[in-house]
């Protein structure tokens, strides 16, 4: 697989959907055969991204390929691939329902019964983590464990998949899921 081009196919359809921009959010996936990590590049509007802007990293952290800066998030992503060997992509981002539970430091807990309750019967807020260093991630194990989403403590919301297709899916149902909520709590 061309891992720098799958990921730039599908960071693009991230931005298309509204989920990241230049400025907010990253992807990434690991290509478990060697360990590398292909994340996208700091300050780079993700529609416009082609594979050689891709950042590579290997396992020691030195990034190895991509003309871009490997994301300040990176760490974040690092630390998903530790706490879950099952998993090949990480989608971090601030969409803005959940990231009202982030900044709120409040689990977020679909209504049982519901179809997405089925799918997240929790995401767990981890406790504020500068961006950048090791302490955003702290938690984040136990949080990732049978779960495939954890909230930031005021900052956003990390979802893991398979592939980015799933990673980017479960985020977008989570957020829309939230979205209706909110709206419920407005309207009723
Ligand atoms: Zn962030």
């Amino acid at each position: 697989m061309n891992f720098a081009a799958e990921l730039a196919k599908f960071s693009r359809i991230a931005e298309e959907k509204g989920l990241v921009d230049s400025i907010e959010g990253n992807l990434s996936m690991m290509d478990r055969s060697t360990g590398n990590i292909y994340i996208t590049p700091s300050h780079k509007a993700k529609l416009l991204l082609t594979e050689d802007d891709i950042c590579v990293v290997n396992p020691a952290g030195t990034q190895i390929g991509g003309t871009g800066k490997k994301s300040s998030e990176y760490f974040l992503h690092e630390a998903a691939y530790a706490a879950r060997p099952d998993i090949g992509a990480v989608f971090h981002c601030h969409a803005p329902y959940l990231t009202a539970y982030a900044l709120a430091y409040r689990d977020f807990i679909p209504p049982a019964d519901t179809a997405l309750s089925h799918v997240f019967s929790e995401i767990k807020c981890l406790p504020y983590g500068a961006f950048g260093t090791h302490a955003i991630h702290q938690g984040i194990e136990e949080a990732l464990d049978g779960r495939p989403a954890a909230l930031l403590g005021g900052h956003g919301v990390v979802c893991v998949g398979v592939d980015p297709e799933e990673a980017i899916g479960l985020l977008e149902a989570a957020e829309n899921f939230a979205k209706t909520l909110a709206i419920k709590k407005f309207l009723f």
